[in-house]
């Protein structure tokens, strides 16, 4: 019997995990991919996120979930009529999976429990508590207090509870080797609607260059992705 039952080893999830465990919580954070996992982010760390984890964890990001150059300077926007904006900011450059796995580690550290490669399928009220349905090899259960879904966006828990239709963004990126004339210290979003429907983006990691579009309609992605190609090399 656990006190929280945590779904998700992202940001969220493993900092509820850290900060109950901390409280001396009987914690159980389950995590349906393999640990170290790949997450589909853009990797920038404000301010705000990088004082967070110094408010819950107590210590900085460690270098080795950095990537290069490891210093964000801020975002620099270019709006629907092509005009730029720049907001200069303090921030990390990470890769998610390693900075997940570290904030995941440090709950850990704390006395969370962790079964990753196992799923939360569903969760029923059952007397005064609440039986969490797991799949891992075999399907099971486990009985808890409380149950945080911090499943993101993906998360079908809070779906079938809340009774939420499922609508998406889908992000597509590729990882490029080349030069660029930008500075690789920014984010770079580009609001043109010719680009994507929702934004593109360029930033820099490991001396890779990251091109993506956002779309809703998933047959676009290729359109807007080769216009946003096209429009990058210009
Ligand atoms: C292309 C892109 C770029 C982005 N760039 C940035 C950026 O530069 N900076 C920034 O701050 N944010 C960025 N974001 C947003 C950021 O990725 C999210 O806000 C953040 O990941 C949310 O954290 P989370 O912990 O809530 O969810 P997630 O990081 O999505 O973690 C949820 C976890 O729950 C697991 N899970 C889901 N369902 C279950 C289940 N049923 N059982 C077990 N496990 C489950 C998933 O496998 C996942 O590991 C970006 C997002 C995208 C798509």
């Amino acid at each position: 019997m656990y006190d929280v039952i945590v779904v998700g080893a992202g940001p969220t999830g493993a900092t509820a995990a850290k900060i109950l465990s901390d409280n001396d919580m009987k914690v159980l954070l389950v995590e349906r991919m393999k640990l170290p996992r790949y997450k589909s982010c853009s990797g920038v760390l404000i301010k705000k996120s990088m004082d967070l984890v110094m408010e819950y964890f107590g210590k900085d990001v460690p270098h080795s979930a950095m990537c290069t150059p490891t210093d964000n300077h801020g975002m620099i926007f270019t709006n629907d009529k092509g005009k730029e904006y720049a907001f200069n900011q303090e921030g990390l450059n990470v890769w998610r999976s390693s900075f997940d796995n570290w904030l995941t580690e440090n709950a850990v550290n704390a006395g969370a429990e962790l079964r990753d490669m196992t799923s939360v399928i569903a969760c029923d009220n059952k007397d005064d508590n609440i039986e969490v349905k797991l799949f891992s090899d075999r399907l099971y259960s486990e009985q808890a207090r409380y149950v945080i879904d911090c499943g993101g966006v993906t998360s079908v828990i809070k779906r079938k509870e809340l009774n939420i239709a499922p609508e998406f963004i889908t992000t597509f990126q590729t990882f490029n080797q080349g030069k660029i004339k930008l500075d690789p210290h920014y984010f770079y979003a580009y609001l043109q609607p010719e680009l994507s429907e929702y934004d593109a983006w360029f930033n820099v990691k490991d001396d890779m260059l990251v091109l993506g579009v956002a779309v809703k309609d998933t047959n676009k992605i290729s359109d807007y992705y080769d216009s946003f190609i096209r429009y990058m090399k210009d």
